[in-house]
Formats: structure tokens, sequence, C-alpha cells
């Protein structure tokens, strides 16, 4: 399958309006595209810097209606987005990723089962969705973690268990939702890749990102030569390429892995769409993750992502406006003073703890000094040393 190029000028259309959304938004509109967002809040970060802003919900034959009128071929920014909005979307306009990549995505089971049909070994699990199976768990799996299988993100959804006892406490908390229990793993380090591929079949991949993440939540991403082995990051791009060739794919994929001691790679779990941990792309690469995005959404070429600077993101949570009860302004002035540091932030109202707020990207020519400054950012900004 190829897709005839989408010349810009064209509308592209996004379900969501998050900050995903928004950073897509901005690509397409450097590139020459119009845009449209659906999403139902009116203040939404992609929403608020549209051409065209449908809010709707996602499931609402006419806002769908609408959004297929006015864009040529529509994208997503979050897992969550129902796949039959996507599929109905799909009769009308090119849809990319599409329904069914975005429907295994959205469902741990079925998102590990799709890691095991490409051979990525992912960490031992059970599934549970009724009592028997409750009841059945293998106590090798102990401790572990119960995620909900739908609608998790930044840690909600999930639970830590160390006995039988806790698992279904967890499981009542949880309200009995389906869930699939993992082995809690002695974690040396996590990383994550991000591929493009095209409607030919055609991938290109961002460098192997090295993730740190607190209380479930992305904090740093660093991404230079030597931030992981080079061996771990070829077998991490190779199962990151098959596990998007097995679903054929089209579009920006991100998937997560944690990297055990002996220096074997597990899968976690994957993104249809750009990643928090890609967001260095957009300052130390020359083709981010949201250009390849809209570029597989078009069918332009996708050329190999060039990084040109060392990297270091922080994330900026909500935390950082809140501090001793207060709200403040983190001190953006002594922040931008240090050479490298690129300021993005998502233009969301109100702060709350663990919001997602935006990213500070620091680059420089050398590892030491981009790691430097992100030590010295993050010492003004409020966040704890890495
Ligand atoms: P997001 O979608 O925002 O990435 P999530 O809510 O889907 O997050 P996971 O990626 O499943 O959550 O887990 C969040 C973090 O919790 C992981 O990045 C890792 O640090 C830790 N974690 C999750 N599963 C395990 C595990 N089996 N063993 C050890 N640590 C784990
Ligand atoms: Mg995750």
């Amino acid at each position: 399958m190829t897709f005839a190029v989408i010349e810009p000028g064209a509308t592209l259309g996004v379900m969501g309006g998050g900050q995903l959304g928004r950073m897509f938004v901005h690509a397409a509109q450097r590139m020459g595209y119009f845009t449209a967002v659906l999403d139902p809040d009116p203040d939404s970060p992609a929403g608020r810097v549209s051409h065209h802003h449908i809010r709707s919900g996602y499931v609402d034959p006419q806002g769908l209606a609408r959004l297929a009128d006015c864009s040529e071929a529509v994208t997503t920014e979050f897992e969550n987005v129902p796949a039959p909005a996507l599929a109905a979307l799909a009769l009308r306009r090119r849809v990319a990723p599409g329904a069914e990549a975005v429907a295994i995505a959205q469902d741990r089971s079925s998102e590990k089962e799709h890691f095991v049909r490409c051979g990525v070994a992912c960490a031992p699990y059970a599934v549970i969705e009724t009592p028997q199976q409750l009841a059945a768990i293998d106590a090798g799996l102990l401790p572990g973690i119960l995620k909900t299988s739908r609608l998790g993100y930044d840690g909600k959804g999930q639970q830590r268990v160390q006995t039988r006892d806790d698992l279904a406490s967890a499981w009542e908390g949880l309200k009995r939702a389906p869930c699939v229990l993992e082995k809690m793993l002695p974690l040396a380090a996590e990383c994550s890749v991000v591929v493009a591929r095209g409607a030919d079949g055609r991938m290109v991949h961002l460098p192997p990102q090295l993730n740190l993440h607190r209380a479930g939540i992305l904090a740093v991403t660093e991404v230079f030569e030597g931030n992981i082995s080079a061996d771990l990051a070829c077998r991490a791009v190779a199962a990151t390429e098959s596990i998007a060739q097995g679903l054929r794919y089209v579009g920006v994929l991100c998937v997560e892995f944690f990297v055990l001691g002996d220096g074997s790679l597990v899968v976690n779990e994957m993104a249809p769409r750009p990643h928090n941990s890609g967001h260095w792309s957009m300052d130390g690469c020359d083709v981010s993750q949201f250009e390849l995005q809209v570029r597989t959404l078009t069918g332009l070429p996708l050329t190999a992502p060039r990084q040109h600077s060392a990297a270091v993101m922080l994330n900026l949570l909500g935390d950082l406006w809140l501090q001793d009860g207060a709200q403040r302004t983190p001190p953006w002035e002594a922040v931008l003073q240090l050479p490298g540091t690129h300021l993005h932030l998502y233009g969301k109202a109100s702060a709350k703890p663990g919001r997602k707020m935006g990213h500070l990207n620091v680059t420089a020519q050398t590892s030491q000094q981009a790691r430097a400054t992100a030590l010295a950012a993050a010492a003004l900004l409020g966040i704890e040393p890495f």
C-alpha cells in the first residue's frame, strides 16, 4: 500500500486536543498545512492553536462527520480514542494509525499478545478478569503490579501488590475491572524507541532514549552517545521495528522497554502516537517526532532523523507551580539564562500535582555539557537531581 501525497495547503485532522495534539498542530502548520482538532474541552491545548476546533465528544457522529468534512486525513494524539470512532472516520478519510493498531495498544492484554507474536519478551504476566483467574494466579508473579487493562496512564490504574491478599483487595479497589498482573522486575534502567513507519513500509527511528520515571511518571529523558550500550540500542530498535511491522503500522509509534540487571530487554508497553520520551527530538534532532507524524500521515518521504545535539529533557509537572501550598511561576528567566535550554509549555490553565504542564529540552555539543546544564536547570526549578 502507498499513499498519494497530501500536499501542504490541505487540512489535517487530529483526534484529541492534549499537548501531543498541540505539538502535532504546530509541526503541521509550520509545513503549511491547516489543522482541525476534535476535543470536547474548549480550552484544550491543541484546540486553542488549531485553525479549526470541533468541540464534540469522541464518538459523537456529528462531530466526527464535521472532522471528516474539513480534513483530508486524520491522526490521533492519545491512545484512548475509541477505535470505532477511527473506524468510522476511515470510511471517509485516510486515518493513520488505523483503528486496529490503536485498539491493540488500548488493551494491555492484547498488546502483550502482540508482543509475544512478534517474538519480543515482556514481563511475566497473567490476565485477571474473573475471580477464578484471580484464584489461579501463580505465586511466581508476586510481588507484582496490578494494572487495569484499559485507560491507564502516568501510573494511574496501577497498584503494587506483595501478597495474594493484597492482590485480592487491589482488584476489589479497581472495581474488578479487567486487569493484568505483571511480575515486579528489578529494573536496571528504562528506555524507549520512537519509530515512524510509512504506508510503503519504510521505517525510520529516533535514537533510543534513556528514561527515568518517578512515581510512575516520566521525569527525565537523556539521549546521547553512550546513554545505553550500542548492543542494547540495536536490540531495542529491532524489537520496535518488528512490533511496528507486525501491526502494519502507519504513523509514529513509541515502544517502552525495561532493561534488567543482566542486560536483557523486556518490552513494557507501546503508544500509538508520539511519546513524551521523544520530545527531546524537537530541539536535539533535525526532524522531530511530530514532523515524522505529519510525514507519515501525508505520505511525504521519511528520511532518517539525525541527532545534532546531545539532549536531556526534563518534564515540567504541575508540582513546580505549587510550592508550600502556594501558586508560583517557576523561575523561567533564570532557567533560560542557561545556554541550550528550550522551554515548551502546553498552555494549560491550572497546575495540578503530576499534571504535565510542559517540558524543558536542554541541548549541547557534549553529553557532559547537556547533563550539567540540565542539572543546573533542575536545581533552579526544584526538580530532584538525576
Ligand atoms: P504511561 O502510559 O504514562 O507510560 P502507564 O500508566 O501506562 O504509564 P506503565 O508504563 O505500565 O504505566 O508503568 C509506569 C512505570 O512503572 C514504568 O515506567 C516503570 O517505572 C514502573 N513499572 C511498571 N511495570 C513494572 C514492572 N513490571 N516491574 C517494575 N517496574 C514497573
Ligand atoms: Mg508507560
